[in-house]
């Protein structure tokens, strides 16, 4: 346990700290990794206290175990939450908080730019249930007004989301579900916790893929929901019942990767500001999606919500075939979906994740012949620069 109040702290001395506890048994100032499925009782009197709530023991893995626990109060303390859980996954989370906060009748209003998973999980699962979600343009608070019906229980962001990078003024959203049972649920994954903090600015859940910029070295699958303890104590039990739960070794691997959350997401940002601007100014680029550029059309809220803008980007090509040339050229960047790596990724929708939808449906989607995404890694920016040069003019 803690000897500090971290609130006091810096935010990166809580990034390393919040969480972290040396083992008492044998002062290893790691955190083991306990790979249990299960944990001993001393006696029939222990194992009742530990089922009846009395002794805070650990009894089963999904019940909770050290190293998720340890991860969940980490990513707690960093979104200044009450509490934190962990799942197995991104989607596992997501899914896991709209089942617990939903039942059949309600309404979800929600960005109309989603990660695809989450898009799907409202429009066919949830409707399967009897949950109608209504799809809004969350970059206008007007229009996010205009939508909540007497049945709306949750409002759902995701900010910035690709692939333009619009946003939602979470502070200005949240204010609309005061006096009322409106949860605001925001998918924070294109942020972390380093450049923006829903909690503080009224949202009562936050929701990250730690597979993204927490974890940072593209080797885990995981996801982690922060927020108020009168939603995520009950959120528990819904967790326990649906069983989406995070390994140990994932979890390992997670506090681990944050505990460099600082330094690699003002590389990230770094880089990326310094690449925004070149493809910006690119005779073979047509147009730029970044918020931290001057550019875009949200870039005061950008300033506003987040302390920097992160490592994600998007950006038009003049062609299909100029898109997917880009790909076949690049030698630094790895052609792979996801972002947030210490690598820089880099894919083309039209031609490789979109490649089977029907070209209507896929621009309806946002999703034009020429646009490229981006994920800027932590490498010498020099280097990640003069190699899309390079593809750019192949
Ligand atoms: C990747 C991602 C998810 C899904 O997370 P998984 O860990 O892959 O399940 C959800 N939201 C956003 C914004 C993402 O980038």
């Amino acid at each position: 346990m803690s000897k500090h109040d971290f609130n006091k702290l810096g935010y990166s001395t809580r990034i390393v700290h919040a969480g972290h506890k040396v083992d008492p048994s044998t002062g290893s100032h790691n955190m083991p990794i306990y790979q249990t499925s299960t944990f001993v009782f001393e006696d029939a009197d222990q194992g009742a206290a530990r089922f009846g709530g009395t002794d805070p023991g650990y009894k089963y893995s999904r019940l909770g175990n050290p190293n998720t626990d340890a991860l969940a109060e980490k990513v707690a303390a960093l979104e200044n939450a009450e509490m934190g859980l962990c799942f197995g996954s991104g989607m596992a989370a997501i899914s896991t908080v709209m089942f617990h906060l939903l039942q059949s009748g309600d309404h979800i209003v929600a960005a109309d730019a989603l990660y695809g998973a989450t898009f799907a999980l409202f429009d066919k699962t949830f409707k399967k249930y009897g949950v109608e979600t209504s799809w809004v343009d969350t970059s206008d608070v007007e229009k996010v007004k205009a939508a909540i019906q007497p049945n709306t229980k949750v409002i759902y962001l995701e900010t910035p989301a690709n692939p333009t990078m619009k946003m939602a003024d979470i502070q200005a959203i949240s204010e609309l579900t005061k006096g009322t049972d409106i949860k605001v649920v925001v998918d924070n994954t294109f942020m972390s916790p380093y450049f923006q903090r829903p909690i503080d600015l009224g949202a009562h859940v936050s929701i990250h893929s730690a597979t993204k910029y927490l974890g940072g070295h593209g080797d885990v699958v995981g996801g982690i929901a922060v927020g108020y303890a009168d939603i995520m104590k009950p959120l528990f039990g819904t967790l326990k019942e649906h069983g989406p739960i995070m390994g140990p070794f994932d979890a390992f691997l997670l506090n681990r990767g944050i505990s460099t959350l600082a330094v690699r997401m003002e590389q990230h940002n770094k880089n990326a500001l310094a690449v925004a601007k070149f493809l910006e100014n690119h005779p073979e680029v047509v147009e730029v999606y970044y918020p931290g550029l001057e550019s875009h059309p949200q870039h005061d809220l950008a300033r506003k919500q987040m302390s920097g803008f992160g490592g994600t980007m998007s950006f038009v090509v003049k062609s299909f075939e100029k898109g997917k040339s880009v790909m076949n050229n690049v030698k630094l960047a790895h052609l792979a979906v996801s972002l947030g790596d210490v690598h820089t990724l880099i894919q083309h929708p039209a031609s490789m994740t979109h490649a089977i939808m029907p070209k209507p449906e896929r621009e309806a989607a946002g999703v034009t012949d020429g646009l490229i995404r981006l994920s800027v890694g932590i490498e010498n920016v020099e280097d990640i620069i003069a190699d899309l040069d390079q593809a750019l003019r192949a």
